[in-house]
Order: C-alpha cells, then sequence, then structure tokens
C-alpha cells in the first residue's frame, strides 16, 4: 500500500480550510494546511466580513451622532471623517481576531501550517517551493475572488474591490458602486453615512436579487432616504478615467445614456473561484467558471480530493464554508458518508436594518411550486423597536398548504441575531405553538418572533365559533363593551 506523508492536506487558510484542519488534527490525524498568504484567516478576516462589520459600526456610530436629535439629544456640529483612523481601527479588529487563527494555535490543535504557492504533481502529491509533500486526502479550500466583468474600459481604470476599500487613505468624496448585492449595497449605507455620495448601479429591477422583492424595496427605501441613489435595470456600457473623475457611462431603463463621474468606483459584481495556478486540470479535477465540481458529499471527481467553501460556488459564506469544513472531516476522517443539506441555512444582509433569510422566501416557494401562506408583524408595533428609533421593516413567516413553517425572513434591527431563534425552531423541528406559547422577555425586539407566530394562531383561538363555545359550555355573558355604543 502506497504511503502518503499526511493524512490530510488542506489548500487555503480561510473558514473552510481552517475548520477542516482543527477537525482533522484534533481527531489525530496527520494534516498539512498550505496558504499562499502571509497569514492564515482568508477573506473573512482579511477583506470580508471583519472589516466589513468593522466599519458598518463606525458608520451606525457617527450616523446616530449625526441625528442625535431624534433621541432628544442636542444637535451636534460633526467634523468629516478621517478614514485612515477607521482604517486603523479596522486594522486592528483583525489582528486581535488573527490570534485565534495564528500558525501558532494550529500547530497547538496539531496541524503543520506551510505557506506558499502549491501545484499538484499527481492526485496525491503537491509541489511547494520545489519540495514534494503527499497525503491521503487533499481538500481544496483556496476561496474566492472579485470579479469585474469586461465592461469596455473598465480594466484600464482604476477601481476598487473588497481588497482594498477597508485601507483607503481618504474618505472618497463620492463612489460608483457597481453591483446591488450584500457587499454594494452593505458598502453602500457604510460609506453614504461616512460622508460620500454613493451612486449604486445594477442590472436587476432589485437590490439584493436573492431576497423577495417587498424586503429588498423596503431597505432601498431607506438607504435612498439616506443618500443613496440608484440605477436599477441600467446597462453598464463603459467605464473611463476622466479628467475630473473615473467615469460611468450606463444606459438607464428609461433608455436614457447618463455619464456618472466620481471618486472612486467600487466593483461589486460576483466572485469567481480560486483556481488558477493548483494544477487541476492536469491531474483531471473538474471545475467551471463558478467553482470546483463537488457531489453532495464535497467530492471532486477525484474521491479523495474535496472542495470546500467560496471556491466550490455553492453559498458563500463563512458559516457555509465552516459547515462544509467539518463535512468534509466527517467524510474524510470519521469514513461517516455526510452529505451536504443547505434547506436551513440562514444568511444575512447587514445593512441598517438587517435583513435575514431562512429556508424558503416566497421566490423560492414560488419557484418550486409550493403552496404558501405569508404571516407577518411590523417593527413599527413592537415596543422596543419605538423605544430605539428602529421602526423600518418587518418578519415573514411562510407556511406551507399544511401550515408549518417553511422560511422566515426579518428586515429589521439585528435581524441576523433574531433570526437566531428560528435557526434552533427549524433545526429543532420546534412547533410554532411551542413559539407562541413561549415567555419572551418584554420589552424585547425578539418578541417580534413570538407575535407573528401568535398572529398565526390569533384568528383561530379567538373565533366567532370559539366564542359561541365557550358561551354556551360554560355561560359566559358576552361583551361587556361595543365601539357602537361606545360615547368616549
Ligand atoms: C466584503 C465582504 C463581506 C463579507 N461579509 C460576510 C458576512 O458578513 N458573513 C458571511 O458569512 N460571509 C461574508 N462574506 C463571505 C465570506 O468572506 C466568504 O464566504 C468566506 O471567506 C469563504 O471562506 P473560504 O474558506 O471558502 O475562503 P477564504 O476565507 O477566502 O479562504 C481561502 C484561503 O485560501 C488561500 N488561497 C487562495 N489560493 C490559494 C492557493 N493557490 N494556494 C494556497 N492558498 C490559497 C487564500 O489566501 C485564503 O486564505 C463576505 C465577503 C466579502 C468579500
Amino acid at each position: 500500500m502506497t504511503e502518503f506523508e499526511y493524512d490530510i492536506g488542506i489548500i487555503g487558510g480561510g473558514a473552510a480550510g481552517l475548520t477542516v484542519a482543527a477537525g482533522a488534527a484534533q481527531l489525530g490525524a496527520k494534516a498539512l494546511l498550505v496558504e499562499k498568504e502571509k497569514a492564515l484567516g482568508g477573506d473573512c478576516l482579511h477583506f470580508g466580513c471583519v472589516p466589513s462589520k468593522t466599519l458598518i459600526r463606525s458608520a451606525h456610530v457617527y450616523h446616530l451622532m449625526k441625528h442625535s436629535q431624534r433621541f432628544g439629544l442636542p444637535k451636534v456640529q460633526l467634523p468629516p471623517v478621517n478614514f485612515q483612523q477607521i482604517a486603523q481601527r479596522i486594522q486592528r479588529v483583525i489582528t486581535t481576531i488573527q490570534q485565534h487563527d495564528s500558525e501558532e494555535r494550529f500547530c497547538g490543535l496539531g496541524a503543520k501550517v506551510l505557506f506558499g504557492e502549491p501545484v499538484f504533481r499527481d492526485e496525491h502529491t503537491i509541489d511547494l517551493g520545489g519540495k514534494k509533500l503527499s497525503a491521503k486526502n487533499w481538500v481544496i479550500a483556496t476561496g474566492s475572488s472579485p470579479v469585474a466583468p469586461p465592461i469596455p474600459g473598465l480594466h484600464d481604470t482604476p477601481y476598487l474591490t473588497n481588497k482594498e476599500i477597508f485601507s483607503l487613505e481618504r474618505l472618497p468624496s463620492s463612489m460608483t458602486i457597481l453591483g446591488a448585492g450584500p457587499i454594494g449595497i452593505e458598502m453602500a449605507q457604510a460609506f453614504n453615512r461616512l460622508g460620500t455620495q454613493v451612486v449604486v448601479v445594477d442590472r436587476a429591477d432589485q437590490i439584493l436579487l436573492k431576497e423577495d422583492k417587498d424586503m429588498a424595496d423596503t431597505l432601498q427605501a431607506v438607504l435612498r432616504e439616506e443618500g443613496v441613489t440608484f440605477y436599477l435595470e441600467a446597462s453598464i456600457e463603459a467605464a473611463t478615467a476622466g479628467a475630473s473623475g473615473k467615469e460611468v457611462t450606463l444606459i438607464d431603463r428609461f433608455g436614457e445614456k447618463r455619464v456618472l463621474i466620481s471618486d472612486e468606483i467600487l466593483v461589486a459584481m460576483g466572485r469567481s473561484p480560486n483556481i488558477q495556478g493548483l494544477g487541476l486540470k492536469a491531474i483531471g479535477v473538474d471545475f467551471d467558471g463558478t467553482g470546483i465540481s463537488v457531489d453532495s458529499r464535497l467530492r471532486t471527481t477525484h474521491k479523495h480530493i474535496y472542495a470546500a467553501g467560496d471556491v466550490n460556488g455553492g453559498f458563500q459564506f463563512t458559516h457555509a464554508a465552516g459547515y462544509e469544513g467539518g463535512i468534509v472531516v466527517s467524510n474524510a476522517i470519521f469514513h461517516l458518508p455526510r452529505k451536504t443539506d443547505y434547506t436551513f441555512l440562514p444568511w444575512c444582509t447587514y445593512a441598517d436594518p438587517e435583513l435575514a433569510s431562512i429556508g424558503m422566501n416566497e421566490k423560492t416557494a414560488q419557484l418550486k411550486r409550493i403552496e404558501y401562506s405569508v404571516w407577518t408583524e411590523a417593527f413599527k408595533d413592537n415596543d422596543r423597536s419605538l423605544a430605539e428609533e428602529e421602526k423600518a421593516g418587518k418578519i415573514k413567516m411562510i407556511l406551507d398548504d399544511k401550515e408549518k413553517p417553511i422560511g422566515v425572513q426579518i428586515l429589521g434591527p439585528r435581524a441576523g441575531d433574531l433570526l437566531s431563534e428560528w435557526v434552533a425552531i427549524f433545526n429543532g423541528k420546534v412547533k410554532l405553538s411551542t413559539l407562541a406559547a413561549a415567555v419572551h422577555p418584554y420589552p424585547t425586539i425578539g418578541e417580534i418572533n413570538k407575535r407573528v407566530a401568535g398572529n398565526y394562531f390569533s384568528p383561530k383561538i379567538f373565533s366567532e365559533t370559539v366564542q359561541k363555545g365557550l358561551k354556551l359550555f360554560f355561560n359566559l355573558k358576552g361583551r361587556a363593551c361595543s365601539l357602537q355604543d361606545w360615547e368616549g
């Protein structure tokens, strides 16, 4: 039998790769982790979730200061933002979190970390800087990179992506954002709040295309009210660096040609898998433009080579990458054939208000031709939301024809956190009646979860039939007051 140096080799030290490395090493497997950058952590830590949420928080605080009067506080005259100080704060947060993802910590867990750019020489062996390293199993967890579509002139026009946006030397006075997906929308609101004049361009007829239009439109209205300009259903024709700024030419939804001139262009139009230079073609691992092809156990065309995280073109979230890392450990180390199941994979766009989702929304239910009903509760009717001045949005609960919950979307304050109760409900198969009957602390924004479930039961419990039955059996006397006779 062929002897390999390692039980498992992992390429890419981001969310997926680190999960596999930690899990495999702690289970006693001899694990090798290879990362091409100087530090572990991946996109989420260095150019994604962590810097974006840190920036969003700074922008939120500045926004609250600007609107102090809404809270009965004195108006404050604010100096403009010094972006370098925000960038320094972002770096401090990254540095703190980086300690969890240090080479030393992984060595302590039992995994060997090497830095460099590996190339597969055969289906069990990589070449790393001239050194051959072999493993019984391999995991490709190299993530994804921002993609710039072939817009005429764009490649000759300096533009920003998520790699540069968090370490700018100064706050741009204006920014055209290409793409109204989660990254584009989060950055649009954050930069607009910090003082940049922001225009968002997208070819779709709504922002956040995966989401239901009513939820996305409400969020767009909030951003528009704050000062963000949108060109939706627009076709981007060209980009160029002009004398007075960077120019984006588009045809708007009415067929009018427009030239947007701004200080910076941010490209947030999607991602492509990091597969270049790995030598995948030569060893027969199949992939296309969206990612490496995998089966439901995340195995590539070679059953001992797995692909987890963004690189397989599935759900591009850190928690999805972590989940997939766990699936790989199960299959490769435990030899327990575990398949992926994304039915209740939650996600959240961290705008203000946040937009969070689990299970099916109306769009997916319609696509699957599932009969459904929708139950809602608005944040303006939640006492705590009123106290906090967080009135925009609603929760939407989708039930199937058997009146079983199949999905929930929340547009509102801390929606991502509010969704956690639903994560437990869906995964634990908790009955809706349990949620509706459970006592929630008052006044909390989380009461909205109980209220939306209650909205489903109320018409049934307080129906005329129930009233008539109770009157009959227990000799109840009926109404003590009626609005028709009410004299105020
Ligand atoms: C601006 C932004 C905000 C985001 N916000 C969120 C959020 O709030 N919540 C959320 O869940 N997700 C968010 N994401 C998505 C999240 O960052 C990714 O889904 C996640 O990082 C994917 O993890 P991964 O392990 O697949 O890839 P990564 O974390 O990118 O890790 C891949 C690693 O592989 C390394 N690598 C690449 N090529 C090679 C090679 N040839 N050899 C060796 N190593 C290599 C890379 O350097 C990197 O360290 C955001 C993304 C962006 C861009």
